[in-house]
């Protein structure tokens, strides 16, 4: 392949990458993009996603929905303390909207992207694994590795999507970056009482556990120690729902049955700032968050679209794609929605997880007086619905 000259290259389909190249397919901007891993379907990742009313919204324009059969409605959002007073109930009616979200699982929203992106022959190629990257003033290179064969493509504007390993090579891209010392651990579990659109977010002293509403049951996202973590995987399903009871409580009854067991480090890792010369970052490139309130995805699906909605502007105002003016913009569109984000998900787990008995009882009083706040309650949820354009 000769370097062929693009528009944007985008580094990284995962479902914020993919949703870049969606969102600027039929606009008369060519894009290319390169995926290091191979066929789709051979893609497993039970991880839960919840998907905001606004990321849902976001899908639909792209045209993904309709692909996307496997999802559940959440219309309230119960949030609880464990060992401690105070609780915060939130609903779609506080929020104005019809649902608060959707749980879907990766692999389910992976495969209806992928989809759609074939369906729509956008330029896409798998199995190609990036290397290298060089960029000029006026373009970038990308060195890649297919099919045992050293390639290179250019363009304007490259996009990272690559969940950060690459920034990791650019000199002006620093990672800020805290170890939370805790793994979640996800299954699909079936509880006595069946799930009613409810999602269960529960603190403990450990770290968060969340119930999300999954099909007739639930995802379930256990946030534990990293011993913690290896030790619940190992064990065998009876034992794990019984330690699992003891640790959410009785507010679902005694947990049945467990699907297959997988674990995932979690670290808050983001990027400043998000741009250098011809290049972008977007998605957990630019900031990875801990999955609790489930804002990640949501914020990098919001990146790609803020990102796509600049190049459009840029090119139907006919000027060049890429430049330092076009990428200033970018990136005090994405500030307050990604510092705001990132710092709301930093906050719960540091005070929730906290040792200080005061310091938890505080919080539980801040659940209460939450509760009791309907235009505080409206704020919040939009916030986490829309992000900072909530
Ligand atoms: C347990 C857990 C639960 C979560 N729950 C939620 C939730 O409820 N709601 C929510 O919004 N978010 C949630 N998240 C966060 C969410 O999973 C991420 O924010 C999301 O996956 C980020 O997507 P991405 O496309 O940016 O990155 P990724 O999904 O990491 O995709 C990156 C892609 O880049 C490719 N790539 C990497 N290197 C290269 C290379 N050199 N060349 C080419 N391609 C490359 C990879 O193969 C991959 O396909 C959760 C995360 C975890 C761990």
């Amino acid at each position: 392949m000769a370097a062929e000259q693009y528009d944007i290259i985008i580094i990284g389909g995962g479902p914020v990458g993919m949703a870049l190249a969606l969102a600027l397919h039929d606009t008369g901007i060519s894009s290319f993009l390169l995926e290091a891993r191979g066929l789709p379907e051979k893609i497993e990742d039970p991880r839960p996603l919840a998907l905001s009313h606004g990321s849902h919204l976001i899908l639909h324009r792209l045209g993904v929905w309709n692909n996307l059969t496997q999802n559940t409605p959440i219309t309230t959002i119960h949030i609880s303390n464990r060992g401690n007073f105070g609780q915060t109930i939130l609903t779609s009616h506080d929020a104005g909207v019809p649902t608060l979200g959707f749980v879907v699982n990766y692999h389910d929203l992976f495969r209806s992207m992928h989809k759609k992106l074939t369906a729509s022959k956008a330029n896409y190629i798998a199995g190609a694994a990036v290397t290298r990257l060089e960029t000029h003033e006026s373009s970038g290179t990308v060195y890649f590795d297919y099919q045992g064969k050293e390639e290179s493509v250019a363009a304007k504007l490259l996009v990272l999507a690559d969940g950060g390993h690459l920034a990791k090579q650019l000199p002006d891209i620093t990672y800020q970056t805290h170890d939370y010392q805790q793994w979640a651990v996800v299954a699909n579990v079936k509880a006595e009482k069946k799930q009613t659109g409810i999602a269960y977010e529960r603190f403990t002293i450990d770290g968060p556990v969340a119930l999300l509403p999954h099909q007739e049951d639930f995802s379930l996202v256990w946030t534990v120690s990293p011993e913690t973590a290896k030790e619940i995987t190992a064990l065998n399903d009876e034992a794990f729902l019984t330690r699992l009871h003891q640790h959410f409580g009785d507010r679902l009854g005694k947990f049945i049955a467990a699907g297959k067991r997988s674990a995932f480090p979690l670290t808050l890792k983001y990027a400043t700032p998000i741009t250098t010369q011809r290049i972008a970052l977007i998605g957990n490139a630019a900031q990875t968050l801990h999955p609790v309130a489930g804002q990640g995805f949501n914020l990098g699906l919001r990146d790609a679209y803020e990102l796509a909605n600049e190049i459009i502007t840029t090119k139907n105002t006919r000027n060049e794609v890429g430049t330092s003016t076009m990428l200033s913009k970018y990136r005090q569109s994405r500030q307050m929605d990604s510092s705001a984000g990132r710092i709301f998900t930093d906050s719960l787990v540091k005070l929730f997880s906290n040792e200080s008995k005061m310091l938890r009882q505080a919080c539980g009083l801040g659940l209460s007086t939450l509760d009791c706040m309907p235009p505080f309650k409206r704020f919040v949820a939009r916030r986490m619905i829309f992000g900072a354009r909530g």
